[in-house]
């Protein structure tokens, strides 16, 4: 459609009295030149700016809506494209700061939280596609996911902001997880996607200015997100990387891993709430086995080994917590005697590989504990192995429930979480995906 026709249609739009109609700011003073606002009565204008490539700098967002209202706008609207995840910073702190009713999102899998987040910062509208798959601009979230999932119509001035950080994120269950704990707990929340490509610390920060409570944080940003932080739980310190981010009560942004502390409770609940007199093994030097490792440090294991695929990392693992911590190699584990726990870090066993194992299954004996990180599939081929040959099995999801319980319990510290109802949840989201 030419813009000639585009706006004789919303010409007749306004003889015949629509509540809205919506003209490219380009196009307003051809608009104007055959419109008198006499005629406007019924009818309010949304003036609208696109840019399908960059964003627009919080200077320019000004402008843009000065040059609008001055236009005659009753409603401004602008989108923009995000290049960066800080481009919704962008967003909200013009919303923010808007005077007059504003439209104003950033398109694209970067701006996704933009579209989301309205309401919180007093948008007039978002747009939202009728069906997954059916989006009309860049980064439009189907309608079914923004109630369901967001629970979009919830969300308010008051309604306090948490996320998961990560690259990619769309996967995490995060956002459904912890939106039905809201719910669930009547609690004015909103948990949400958060694509961060760089600059973590700096999107941890801007965010947190804008109002942001607390974050989770997936990989890769769970080291450089300590940037952000004015101070760590010494845990952080410990493992060199961190899950979450809350405020304490002065208001100053913490980092804590609640990773470390969702393997153990795990583990721990079947050994009668300790490892003291336990012989553990960890399979895996990488950030996992780094967490799992220092748990069982602090849960007062007798030894602790660790074993991995390149013994090298193994040996950097044991020598940096010192002490009580062995390096082994994968096929010295038949070596080391009867173990009590053995803990999986490593992503073997994971889909698509689900036949691989990361030890002998021999090895495996009645009485051990057996825990495995990994949680697609629910059941790995350890965890079966450990299984027929009577061992206590203990699935990643406990490990991602109760990281889950307790970064909802940092943010909530006068809440208990509701751990059920979250195994039920994250079962359900993992078995609907398979
Ligand atoms: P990472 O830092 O990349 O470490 C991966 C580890 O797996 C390394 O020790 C690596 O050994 C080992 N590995 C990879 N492929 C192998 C193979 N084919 N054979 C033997 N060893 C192999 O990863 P991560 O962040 O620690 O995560 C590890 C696993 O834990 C992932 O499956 C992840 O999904 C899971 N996880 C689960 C939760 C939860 O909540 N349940 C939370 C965090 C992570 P090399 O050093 O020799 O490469």
């Amino acid at each position: 459609m030419g813009e000639a026709e585009r706006l004789d249609m919303l010409i007749d739009a306004v003889e015949m009295g629509v509540s809205y109609i919506d003209v490219e700011l380009k196009a307003v003073d051809k608009f104007w030149e055959r419109t008198h606002k006499s005629t406007m009565a019924r009818t309010r204008l949304i003036l609208s700016y696109h840019d399908f490539e960059r964003p627009l700098s919080r200077v320019q967002v000004e402008e843009t809506m000065a040059r609008m209202k001055a236009k005659g706008a009753d409603i401004v609207k602008i989108a923009m494209t995000a290049t960066s995840a800080l481009d919704n910073c962008t967003v909200i702190s013009a919303l923010m700061g808007a005077s007059m009713p504003t439209i104003l999102l950033a398109m694209g899998e970067l701006g996704r939280p933009s579209r989301i987040l309205g309401g919180r910062f007093s948008a007039y509208l978002t747009f939202a596609s009728a069906k997954e798959g059916e989006e009309s601009a860049p980064g439009q979230v189907d309608l079914e996911t923004l109630l369901n999932v967001y629970h979009f119509a919830h969300i308010g001035k008051h309604t306090r902001l948490y996320g998961v950080i990560g690259n990619p994120v769309m996967q995490s269950m995060g956002p459904v997880l912890h939106n039905s704990v809201f719910r669930e707990k009547r609690l004015d929340a909103a948990y949400v996607h958060l694509l961060v490509e760089d600059h973590v610390a700096r999107f941890i920060r801007e965010m947190g200015a804008l109002g942001f409570e607390g974050f989770s944080v997936t990989i890769p940003g769970k080291v450089d997100a300590i940037d952000a932080m004015d101070e760590v739980e010494d845990a952080v310190e410990k493992i060199g990387s961190m899950n979450t981010v809350f405020r304490d009560n002065d208001g100053r942004l913490k980092g804590s891993n609640t990773d470390w502390r969702g393997a153990m409770d795990a583990v721990c609940e079947q050994t009668g709430g300790d490892l003291k007199g336990k012989r553990v093994l960890v399979l895996g030097a990488g950030g996992t086995g780094k967490a799992l490792v220092f748990g069982a440090l602090e849960r007062g294991a007798q030894e602790v080994f660790v074993a991995n695929r390149t013994k090298e990392k193994a040996i950097k693992l044991a020598k940096y917590f010192g002490g009580g911590v062995l390096a082994i190699g994968l096929e010295e584990i038949g070596g080391v005697g009867a173990l009590d726990v053995v803990m999986n870090s490593t992503s073997v066993g994971m889909v698509p590989r689900v036949e691989e194992c990361p030890l002998d299954v021999t090895l495996l004996r009645q009485g051990m504990i057996v825990f495995d990180a990994v949680y697609n599939p629910l059941e790995t081929r350890l965890l079966r192995e450990a299984k027929r040959r009577g061992a206590s099995c203990i699935s990643g999801v406990e490990m991602f429930v109760r990281q889950a319980a307790r970064q909802f319990e940092t943010w909530f510290p006068d809440l208990k979480a509701p751990v059920a109802l979250m195994r039920e949840v994250v079962l359900e989201k993992l078995q609907s995906s398979v």
